[in-house]
């Protein structure tokens, strides 16, 4: 019998891409026997319409910088290329037509957004046809978290300790003037730098 492929799906805004994400996305991998690991970086998210991201081809550019050395690592343009917003359950469906049934699918994201996952558009229609991982700091607690039986099932858990990075304190790091060396590959540094990202805090 022909073993299905394991493919996981990296889903994040990325403003910028970290090693936390890095880390998260090669441990997915060995844990969960993952074949290869795309990276979607989200083109419009429903709950960040009104923040200001960096453009989406500019997230796309520095995830493709990010993930080069790893053989095991591909960037999708799927949402960043869509006008329209980018419900989760679009892209796994996308993914699943062009892979078919040959290929088992996992969404790994960080826990704080799986948080919120009950109210995603169609989440247990996804559940039919995708797992999700969701990568957690160290010390988080998910106390109050519940989730349909569905996809309690099809629901993974996954500490990642350089989860203590964190895309939000890098941009405020920028804007502050305070280093940002060994928390991001160097490539991504020097891409913020030169075309000036996070100049100003914005959220
Ligand atoms: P977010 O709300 O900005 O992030 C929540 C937390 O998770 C942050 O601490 C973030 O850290 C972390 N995180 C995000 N992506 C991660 C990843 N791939 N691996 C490890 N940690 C990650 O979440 P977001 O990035 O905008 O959205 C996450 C994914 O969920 C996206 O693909 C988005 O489209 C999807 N989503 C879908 C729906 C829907 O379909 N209705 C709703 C919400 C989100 P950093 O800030 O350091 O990245």
């Amino acid at each position: 019998m022909v073993q299905k492929k394991r493919i996981g799906i990296m889903g994040g805004t990325f403003d910028p891409i970290h090693y936390g994400h890095l880390v998260t996305a090669e441990a997915a991998r060995h844990r969960f026997e993952l074949d290869q690991v795309i990276f979607v970086p989200s083109g419009r998210p429903p709950h960040k319409l009104s923040h200001q991201l960096t453009p989406a081809a500019e997230r796309l550019l520095m995830t493709l910088l990010a993930t080069v050395p790893n053989q095991n690592f591909v960037v999708s343009d799927w949402e960043e290329k869509r006008e329209q917003i980018s419900y989760t359950y679009d892209t796994m469906l996308a993914f699943h037509q062009h892979f078919g049934n040959e290929a088992e699918l996992f969404f790994i994201t960080g826990a704080d957004a799986v948080l919120e996952i009950m109210q995603w558009r169609r989440i247990d229609e996804l559940t039919d046809f995708c797992s999700f991982i969701a990568a957690t700091r160290p010390g988080y607690r998910l106390d109050d978290f519940q989730a349909s039986p569905k996809l309690t099932a099809k629901l993974f858990f996954m500490e990642v300790p350089a989860l203590a990075i964190s895309s939000s304190d890098i941009r405020r790091r920028v804007a502050q003037g305070e280093p940002i060396k060994y928390l991001l590959p160097e490539t991504v540094e020097m891409y913020i730098y030169k075309h000036g990202l996070y100049k100003e805090e914005k959220n």
